[in-house]
């Protein structure tokens, strides 16, 4: 079905073909229809699935035109960087009609966002420790709202955010529509959604635990005093346009960062203990091509929406396997494709089982020919089965044994053509455990404009 059978208005269809959608995501197809009849809802699905414009699309069409009567709708966020990217959809969305969109976020002054909201906006994106400020001044006022969005809910969780949103909530008129949505619903997350939402509609895309079809990933085995060689190595290897480096810690993220500038890489850095200005510095010089590399924690990367980040290099692995679902995510995103490796210690291998038994799929394990591993072992032996039975097959698209050679010599940029988007290349590799591969989609099946229908 088009954007245009799905109810949106004239002037947030003219924003939909100015942002190049041409057809709906399924969770667009499902979520629209029921956010325009003003039912409640929950929504389940990935980041990187058009959840954003799934639930902007519909929330402009209902507003219809400015009013100053304070803000109709409030979007709360996690993060500060999901919180500006989110505000941004809003815009670009509604660049047609006169709707004013604000975003109020920690780590930067309030002068700027205390003038947004005395100025009257319609929809207020807001992280919920600065929603908390201006409530309790009193220079924020919901006695207009008409429509609460929770997004990325379980992240709220983690964070430790859920007490400041149980309080929001108990402050928005009991007359409203809620939307929430949560990538998984455990138990002290469906208390919040009972106590928020009346007679919710499901919509349940996707599902957290699967890998996006268009990402390729392999783990390379490596014994912790050779990590960082072995990052250098699949660098120089390895041909791409932008590179996301995750660490677990803050401090891991500096110390990799220093070292990568060390080694002549531009390198920005975002996490948590930065100020807002170098975040937004990192983000904005990363996006813009002037960094060749990021390094980020998790939670500073939550969502970050980068179009052409050909690989992400998972340092460490992440402790909670629903993290490496998100990281890789950050590749492959939309309509390209791209590559995404796991340094694993030995000591990291219960985690990489850990994670192969949630998403369940085997991730190949790879290793870099011609790389000086030293003397210590690799990584324990596999056990005989570590997924469930009947977990998908794995998704080793293209061979990690030695193939892959395109754009070799020298770990140089991609050029950026501005034409089709290339599935990244892999470094030369040879398998630590033999995988069977299968054929993944062509790259070149995915044209920009479409939504890429390849998902697990
Ligand atoms: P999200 O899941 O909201 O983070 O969106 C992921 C990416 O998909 C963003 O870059 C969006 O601009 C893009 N996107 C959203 N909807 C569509 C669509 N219908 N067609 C193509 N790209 C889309």
């Amino acid at each position: 079905m088009p954007f245009t059978k799905l109810g949106l208005s004239p002037n947030v269809l003219r924003g939909v073909q100015a942002m190049g959608y041409t057809d709906p995501t399924p969770i667009q197809l499902r979520a629209i229809p029921v956010i325009l009849t003003g039912r409640d809802l929950i929504g389940s699905a990935q980041t990187g699935t058009g959840k954003t414009a799934a639930f902007a699309l519909p929330i402009l069409t209902k507003l219809g035109a400015h009013q100053s009567t304070g803000p109709r709708v409030i979007v709360l966020e996690p993060t500060r960087e999901l919180a500006a990217q989110v505000e941004t959809s809003f815009r670009d969305c509604g660049r047609f009609t006169d709707l004013r969109a604000t975003v109020i976020h920690g780590g930067v002054g309030y002068g700027k966002q205390r003038s947004d909201l005395r100025a009257g906006m319609d929809v207020v994106v807001a992280t919920v420790g600065r929603m908390m400020d201006f409530l309790n001044t009193g220079e924020l006022r919901l006695d207009a709202l008409t429509i609460l969005v929770l997004d990325e809910v379980d992240r709220m969780l983690d964070m430790g955010f859920l007490p400041d949103v149980k309080r929001i909530i108990q402050r928005c008129p009991k007359q409203r529509q809620t939307l929430f949505f949560s990538a998984t619903i455990p138990p002290e997350i469906q208390a919040v959604a009972s106590f928020a939402l009346r007679n919710p509609a499901q919509v349940e895309i996707g599902v957290a635990r699967a890998v996006t079809a268009t990402v390729t990933h392999a783990v390379y085995p490596v014994s912790q005093a050779k990590k960082f060689d072995l990052l250098l190595a699949l660098l120089a290897h390895i041909d791409f346009d932008s590179v996301l480096i995750f660490s677990r810690t803050k401090h891991g993220a500096d110390r990799i960062a220093r070292r990568l500038k060390a080694a002549n890489h531009s390198v920005a850095v975002l996490h948590a203990n930065r100020s807002q200005n170098q975040r937004t510095e990192a983000l904005a010089g990363f996006k813009s091509g002037r960094y060749e590399v990021m390094v980020a924690t998790d939670i500073a990367a939550r969502g970050i929406d980068v179009a052409g980040i050909s690989h992400v290099i998972n340092y460490d692995v992440p402790k909670n396997p629903e993290d490496y679902v998100h990281r890789i995510g950050r590749t492959g995103r939309a309509l390209a494709v791209g590559d995404a490796f796991t340094l694993a210690t030995p000591e990291e291998a219960r985690d990489v089982r850990d994670i192969e038994r949630f998403i369940g799929q085997k991730i190949p394990q790879s290793k870099l020919a011609g790389f000086d591993y030293g003397a210590a072992p690799l990584y324990p032996p596999r056990p005989p089965q570590p997924g469930p039975s009947g977990g998908r097959p794995s998704q080793g698209g293209r061979s990690h044994h030695g193939g892959g050679q395109r754009g070799f010599g020298g770990g140089q940029r991609r050029g950026h053509s501005g034409g089709q988007p290339q599935r990244a290349s892999q470094p030369a590799a040879g398998p630590a455990h033999p995988q069977p591969s299968q054929p993944r989609p062509q790259a070149g099946s995915l044209t920009r404009g479409r939504w890429n229908p390849h998902r697990v």
